[in-house]
């Protein structure tokens, strides 16, 4: 019934992924991300072999469908060894259902480049892409974002960009992408969702609920507990559903 758009439930216990089955989660998209810069390029590698090779596996005993991301998340940059990185990227792109988690941090030239390789890579093999924004000057790497995917050609419908805020969700709207909407302690609350979407109803057609969960807080549950806040809040039910598994599918072609 749920799908759960953004996680990072490589590191979530077996007994999350047992509640996730019980109450109703029939897939999760899990992003790569660690919360260290990593010194060598081969941390990523082994990350990567990780969530292609391993974790799908681990839900399939339980009956719950994986997504796979992989891409070069803006704190995740190594410190050594970004080209050969670069070049082993193609291959775990190709194994992956789509590209994430990547974007930008703080907006520095390095950044906007590793950025833009993965977009040239998600068009170049046909996979679809999730953007971070940061918490911090949201703004402004919203608006140099804008600038990375003006100047690339990958098509928006194969785009979301995640995180979105309260307060900026007009600018998030315009950018004609998916908007990712992260129900999580000091990103959205359900009532700001609910508020967001009886206030802008072209995000039942463009939003993904998500709980970002993985290491920092974050209710396992937050998809399931937004859908029925959004329920008893009149949005219809087939409206509720698009946010909480019709869009996430459709985005990326998951049945
Ligand atoms: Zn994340």
């Amino acid at each position: 019934m749920f799908v759960d758009a953004h996680t990072h439930h490589f590191v979530s216990n077996y007994s999350t992924v047992e509640l996730l089955r019980k109450e109703g989660y029939t897939a999760v998209y899990i992003l790569a991300y660690i919360p260290v810069k990593p010194l060598y390029h081969t941390t990523l590698v082994d990350l990567f072999r990780w969530l292609v090779e391993v974790e799908p596996m681990r839900f399939k005993e339980l009956g719950i469908k994986v997504c796979v991301g992989v891409g070069i998340h803006p704190r995740n940059i190594p410190h050594f060894g970004l080209a050969q990185l670069l070049e082993s990227m193609e291959e775990f792109v190709a194994r992956a259902d789509f590209i994430g988690e990547v974007g930008l941090e703080v907006g520095s030239v390095e950044e906007v480049e590793v950025l833009s390789e993965m977009l040239r890579l998600a068009e170049r093999l046909d996979k679809p892409l999730i953007i971070h924004t940061p918490r911090r000057e949201k703004e402004l790497i919203l608006k140099k974002l804008r600038d990375v995917l003006e100047s690339s050609s990958i098509q928006l419908d194969r785009v979301v960009v995640d995180h979105a805020s309260y307060e900026l969700i007009e600018e998030f709207i315009e950018l004609g992408t998916f908007i990712g909407l992260t129900v999580q302690p000091g990103k959205l609350s359900v009532n700001q969702l609910i508020n967001l979407v009886v206030k802008h109803p072209e995000l039942i057609e463009l939003g993904m609920v998500n709980s970002d969960c993985g290491r920092d807080p974050s209710d396992p549950l937050a998809v399931k507990l937004s859908y029925e806040g959004l329920v008893k809040a009149d949005i219809n039910v087939s409206g509720a559903l698009k946010l909480v598994r019709d869009n996430a599918l459709r985005f990326t072609g998951l049945k």
